[in-house]
């Protein structure tokens, strides 16, 4: 039935492994939620812009209110100047600004270069776009790009590029050197950079101590050609509200817009002015997220290595990443599904980010945005049971 430009997407594989865990009654250590809501007073700012009307429509490029905070954020966190009526546009989370970010920029046929692994709706999107994927790959086990194979992905065939920092599956936190070298490359060959940052404040210390996140937009020359993509999720454990936003320079702004004005037309008013508040008033929480996600790291990736289950031990995010090809299975996939009987815990195989295939086969992604004892019993299950095959 379906039409062909999504026929070769396979449906998420969050929603699969999340209705496994519910299924089985498994641990769900697979799709990246807290099970700790976000700030009081967020939630409380919400509730009394329910109740003082703000329930039609909000405009298209988003509430006012909204639209000055994420541009004081922009200016307090990384000194970025942001016209916050011509630079910013809010949206149905980052997932739609990327959406509607790729779906105006993008022809078909046109080359986009993208980290994988990669977070799964962007190959989703660029099916529908008709684009043509030119991956660069992270490979275990230390998931950093090969700076060599940038050079040759980014060429003046490229429309654009697509970054993810920090990213998602694999931790790692690109290093102003590394995005020193797609900014040369962007500037070199007129090429836009879009860049989803939705884990830019978990980050720690590790990768802190280095320089932390670095917005490929504050690189010189790189304002006037980069969209930047966030939300109010990953840094206010709200994932549920799906209010993101893009900021960058007008004119791509503008065309984000026009997609996006077809996708939802708006988003949700009520909760505009309340992440106005989060992004304004509790400017500290996402720091403090981030140390307490740190310890949470810490507990899962010593309880996979004592389960014998090493992981990499991620610089930001909410994910770490193991290899378990010295189990025997014939790849990750078929673990993940085997692990609710044999574990009780769910996990999400790596190779549903990978177009090569044989680059994730055997990589298992375990989430840490969980309570400590939820970590806990899910490390002391994995230890407790024979996993191999
Ligand atoms: N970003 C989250 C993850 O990677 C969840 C995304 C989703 O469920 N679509 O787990």
């Amino acid at each position: 039935m379906i039409a062909r430009r999504l026929a070769s997407v396979p449906p998420t594989v969050f929603s699969e492994m999340s209705a496994l865990a519910v299924r089985t009654g498994a641990l769900n250590l697979g799709q990246g939620f807290p099970d700790v809501d976000g700030p009081a007073s967020v939630i409380a700012a919400a509730q009394e812009a329910l109740r003082s009307g703000a329930n039609q429509y909000a405009p298209g490029i988003g509430v006012p209110e909204l639209r000055a905070a994420i541009a004081r954020h922009q200016q307090r966190h990384y000194g970025l100047d942001i016209d916050p009526d011509r630079e910013v546009v809010v949206t149905t989370g980052c997932t739609e600004a990327i959406a509607a970010t790729l779906l105006a920029l993008v022809d078909p046929g046109d080359e986009v270069v993208v980290l994988e692994p990669y977070y799964d709706s962007y190959v989703a999107v660029l099916e529908m776009c008709g684009a043509r994927r030119r991956p660069v790959t992270l490979r275990a086990p230390d998931f950093r790009p090969d700076l060599d194979e940038l050079r040759a992905a980014i060429t003046r065939d490229t429309r654009l590029v697509l970054l993810n920092t920090p990213h998602n599956p694999t931790g790692t936190v690109l290093t102003r050197e590394e995005l020193q070298v797609v900014a040369d490359l962007a500037v070199e060959h007129d090429v836009i950079v879009v860049t989803d940052e939705v884990y830019e404040h978990l980050v720690f210390d590790d990768a802190r101590s280095a320089e932390g996140h670095v917005p490929i937009s504050t690189l010189p020359g790189m304002g006037e050609r980069t969209l930047t993509l966030s939300s109010v999720g990953k840094s206010y454990s709200l994932t549920g509200w799906k209010v993101g936003w893009a900021t960058g320079p007008a004119h791509l702004v503008q065309a984000v817009l026009a997609a996006k004005q077809w996708l939802t037309f708006t988003s949700g008013a009520p909760l505009q002015p309340a992440v106005a508040h989060a992004l304004d008033h509790e400017p500290d929480w996402p720091r403090e997220l981030a140390r307490d996600l740190q310890r949470r790291r810490d507990l899962l990736c010593d309880g996979l290595t004592a389960a014998g289950l090493a992981p990499r031990v991620p610089e930001g995010t909410y994910f770490a990443t193991t290899d378990v090809s010295h189990l025997g299975w014939p790849d990750g996939r078929a673990l993940c599904l085997a692990l609710p009987e044999l574990a009780g815990v769910v996990a999400i195989p790596a190779q549903a980010f990978y177009d090569d295939a044989e680059a994730g086969r055997q990589l298992v992604r375990w989430a840490f945005c969980k309570q400590p004892d939820v970590i806990s019993e899910g490390v002391r299950r994995l230890a407790a049971a024979d996993l191999s095959r």
